[in-house]
């Protein structure tokens, strides 16, 4: 049997509780044109949602989405997002990983035009402006465009 971490529990508890969920859930945006799932919440400084699941426990946005995905099961310490948006909180995007494949996996895909991983503004100041424009319901091409260098920009984005 899998050992559980304190959080891993924390974010199972958080899942199955209706109140906690619907409170998260309120501060997701899906918009046309995009598969991904905005956090529209606070950021951390890697771009990720931090949502405070008590007035005490902050955790990961999308650790929690996943959590109520799989109600009981055990988050994995670290997820990957297929679609290298940080903020991104579908269940569909994510992949349980390690430090090992999240750095290949990094490597690889930061060197590709395009990716969201050569954001010129970094993580974060990416996810906020993406969280501008979903808060706001508007398209998320022109936040993307913004970031990226002029030669990605002629390139087709990866989502
Ligand atoms: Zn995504």
């Amino acid at each position: 049997m899998t050992r559980r971490s304190p959080t891993s529990e924390l974010l199972i508890r958080a899942a199955d509780d209706p109140a906690v969920m619907a409170r998260f859930w309120s501060h997701v945006r899906r918009l046309a044109g995009t598969a991904c799932w905005i956090w529209t919440g606070a950021i951390s400084g890697r771009g990720h949602g931090r949502f405070w699941v008590r007035d005490d426990r902050v955790v990961i946005a999308h650790r929690l989405a996943w959590a109520a995905t799989y109600p009981g099961q055990p988050v994995p310490r670290l997820l990957s997002h297929d679609c290298d948006n940080p903020t991104c909180v579908n269940p569909a995007h994510l992949r349980s990983g390690t430090d090992a494949t999240n750095r290949a996996e990094y490597q690889a895909r930061a060197g590709t035009p395009g990716s969201p991983l050569n954001d010129t503004r970094g993580a974060r100041a990416r996810a906020e402006a993406l969280r501008a424009a979903a808060r706001q319901g508007q398209d998320l091409n022109s936040a993307i465009a913004a970031g990226l260098s002029a030669l990605d920009r002629d390139q087709p984005g990866l989502w």
